[in-house]
């Protein structure tokens, strides 16, 4: 049958477990949003036709990337307060930034300019988590970028859930309404964190998650304070707290995991739970830096996330992978530990796991969903080109992303987004931030 799209001519990056690590001269067939075929140019069929034909000599062909963790709207307030301790900027600063700002047009429109950033970066999936997430699922929908979204839980008067009594409930109604409503948009929910959420939030949470059959999202051992508070409070580590509560399984995704000592890890080696390493937010607060090779020698699934851009300051997962591998090897004193294709995997296929996609996503292979990107390879920085994913750890950057197709939709071509007015969306933002 012929597909709705071909790339022709090619680098190919499969980022897949059977597939060299390159394919050049290379295509991609497209149709009804999955990846139909692919290879060497050498074994297209002569004459090939499709609805519409790429022609990508130049560019490097990848699957999009997996951002594993980000408060989409929070670009409200990028720059607004950066140099602070966790604790004061998070308190002093956002909570009340976030109390004034917020309403389901902030988040709507703060959401569109997080996910116009991430699709000029190259990413194609976000996991994000906020307050009034209906309108962030509405906003990720409208932008064609491929989401799993949760509702935030916390036991404060939040945006849109004034009595806290009613959170669980408030995200269980946000899940109904979104289930299987679309391709792109997949509801969670997300608890604050051990140290705002209770144990009776937590554990009711969690039950609702695992009836609803989503995933159930929490940061966890982020600061020594937060270590301590919950040592002080329960005599145990964050990790150990939850474990003992019932919220640690394969369906539970863990963001940042810092501070975590050895039984930690044994745990989370145990439950089966996934992690999201947010290293540039990390660096940013001082909050430490994650035992990403310790997790990953036991086998935890790990995947990149921005964070939120109060945090971070911008949504490009290239630079997480650059300061992800090279962090890695500085705290070891080993540049072995985390090569380059290792690292690679904790924005594709490694990220997909995190997200239950595994299979679907993260990797270019006949049978995946068509979420991809082409990045323009002709740039002094990224000349010669030896190994591919040297390149795309060390030096690219989302600048270097000029087409991005997700879900087999083009969004954006040669730089210019087709789905939408992208200056729209930056008119909007700067009225509201006014
Ligand atoms: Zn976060």
């Amino acid at each position: 049958m012929t597909p709705d799209i071909l790339i022709i001519n090619s680098l190919l990056v499969p980022l897949a477990p059977d597939l060299p690590e390159t394919m050049a001269p290379g295509y991609v067939a497209i149709r009804a949003g999955k990846i139909v075929s692919m290879g060497m140019m050498a074994d297209l069929l002569p004459g090939q036709s499709a609805g519409k034909v790429i022609d990508a000599a130049g560019k490097l062909l990848m699957p999009g990337l997996i951002n594993c963790h980000c408060h989409a709207a929070m670009t409200m307030f990028r720059g607004l307060a950066d140099d602070l301790p966790l604790s004061v900027w998070l308190y002093e600063h956002i909570f009340p930034a976030e109390a004034r700002v917020l309403s389901p047009e902030t988040v709507y429109w703060g959401t569109r300019l997080a996910a116009l950033e991430m699709i000029r970066a190259g990413i194609t999936t976000v996991a994000d988590g906020y307050f009034y997430e209906d309108d962030a699922a509405r906003a990720f929908l409208d932008s064609g970028l491929r989401a799993v979204a949760a509702q935030g839980v916390i036991d404060f008067p939040a945006p849109g859930v004034p009595y806290p009594k009613d959170n669980v409930r408030y995200a269980t109604e946000y899940i109904d309404q979104w289930q299987g409503q679309s391709a792109l948009v997949t509801p969670a929910v997300f608890c604050h964190s051990p140290s705002t959420c209770s144990a009776a939030t937590l554990r009711a949470a969690k039950e609702m998650a695992r009836e609803k059959k989503v995933l159930f999202f929490i940061h966890v051992a982020e600061t020594r304070d937060e270590n301590a508070l919950i040592r002080k409070e329960h005599g145990c580590t964050p990790v150990q707290w939850l474990n003992g509560l019932g919220v640690l399984d394969a369906d539970t995704v863990c963001v940042h995991c810092v501070w975590l000592e050895e039984t930690d890890l044994d745990i989370l080696a145990a439950t089966g739970v996934k992690v999201a390493h947010c290293q540039q937010s990390n660096m940013k607060l001082a909050s430490g830096v994650a035992p990403v090779v310790a997790m990953l020698s036991r086998g935890i699934p790990i995947g990149l996330g921005t964070d939120g851009c109060a945090s971070n300051n911008r949504l490009d997962l290239f630079g997480e992978l650059d300061s992800t591998a090279k962090f890695a090897k500085a705290i070891a004193k080993d540049p072995t530990v985390l090569p380059a294709s290792k690292a690679l995997t904790l924005a594709a296929s490694g990220a997909a796991d995190v997200l239950g996609m595994r299979g679907a996503i993260g990797g270019l292979t006949p049978g995946m969903r068509a979420d991809l990107i082409l990045l323009n390879t002709n740039q002094a920085h990224l000349v010669p080109l030896y190994h591919a994913h040297s390149h795309l750890v060390y030096t690219a950057s989302g600048a270097d992303v000029e087409t991005v197709i997700i879900n087999g939709q083009v969004v954006m071509e040669r730089g210019e987004i087709l789905l939408f007015d992208a200056a729209e969306v930056l008119a909007r933002v700067r009225a509201l931030c006014l």
